[in-house]
């Protein structure tokens, strides 16, 4: 079976397409240099960064890559993502949630062995089980490279999931699954909920158009606090290797929501 590809779904309905709805979304010109700066990065690297760069600079060229890291394809990607998800949503209050699995950090080099979809599948078990077996639940895997400017814990590759749902209290579902994300000192707040305000803006969030690296550090008032940063080349190289062998609907996390072709649907629904 081909790999899903979302330019043929086109056009995408004009209501909910974040190229004409969300302010800040990434234009063509922006895309293609970052393609630019990514392949010249990537061919520095490892044998496997090397052949990521040759997919994402064919890209298009008869067909499309759709690796997660193609700034191209990835913005085809979230237009779709986001546009289905505006349509599906919009009747509905919406909570986000973003959780931090305290067991699964990978050192520089050894992020070649997560496991997407083994990782998807242990938190859908644990909202399953945690009481929320019908909820409504999607949204995608994210992963920082995590370091203290202190060395107060070891630079490591931290995957974690950006899920919104409906249909449930945020704050009951967060508290149902917090004996799964007990905290430690590299993740205090490995559990987040929040009720959304703005629903494009969120729905799109896990679709971020690049990955970071995260910078925490004791901030004047004595307590943790981070910022985001760009990846260095070589953390660069590496999840660039790891994402040329993977497509876009590897990170994409689906609970109660279904794919028929182009279209996103609820379960029990038509
Ligand atoms: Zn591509």
């Amino acid at each position: 079976m081909s790999a899903f590809n979302p330019r043929n779904c086109k056009p995408f309905p004009k209501k909910g397409d974040p190229k004409r709805q969300l302010p800040g979304f990434e234009t063509k010109q922006e895309v293609a240099e970052r393609q630019a700066k990514l392949i010249c990065t990537l061919e520095k690297g490892n044998q496997d960064a090397v052949e990521a760069a040759q997919k994402i600079r064919e890209c298009g060229q008869g067909q499309d890559c759709l690796t997660p890291i193609c700034p191209k394809c990835l913005r085809m990607f979230r237009r779709w993502y986001v546009s289905q998800l505006e349509r599906l949503t919009r009747p509905h209050e919406l909570w986000a949630i973003t959780v931090v699995p305290p067991r699964v950090r990978f050192a520089p080099g050894e992020l070649h062995n997560l496991d997407l979809c083994q990782f998807k599948e242990t938190f859908s078990k644990q909202v399953s089980r945690a009481g929320f077996h019908n909820l409504v639940m999607f949204g995608g895997v994210d992963i920082d490279f995590c370091v203290h400017s202190d060395n107060d814990f070891y630079p490591h590759w931290a995957p974690h999931l950006h899920c919104l749902f409906i249909g449930e209290n945020g704050q009951e579902v967060k508290a149902a699954l917090g004996r799964f994300y007990p905290p430690d000192h590299i993740a205090p707040r490995p559990i987040r909920a929040e009720k959304v305000k703005d629903p494009m803006e969120a729905i799109s969030y896990p679709m971020k158009p690049f990955f970071g690296r995260r910078v925490s550090y004791i901030g004047g008032n004595g307590r943790r606090q981070s910022r985001d940063l760009r990846l260095q080349a070589d953390e660069l190289q590496e999840i660039g290797a790891y994402m040329g062998q993977h497509k876009h609907t590897d990170l994409l996390f689906l609970k109660n929501v279904r794919r028929r072709g182009c279209n996103l649907a609820l379960n029990g629904c038509r």
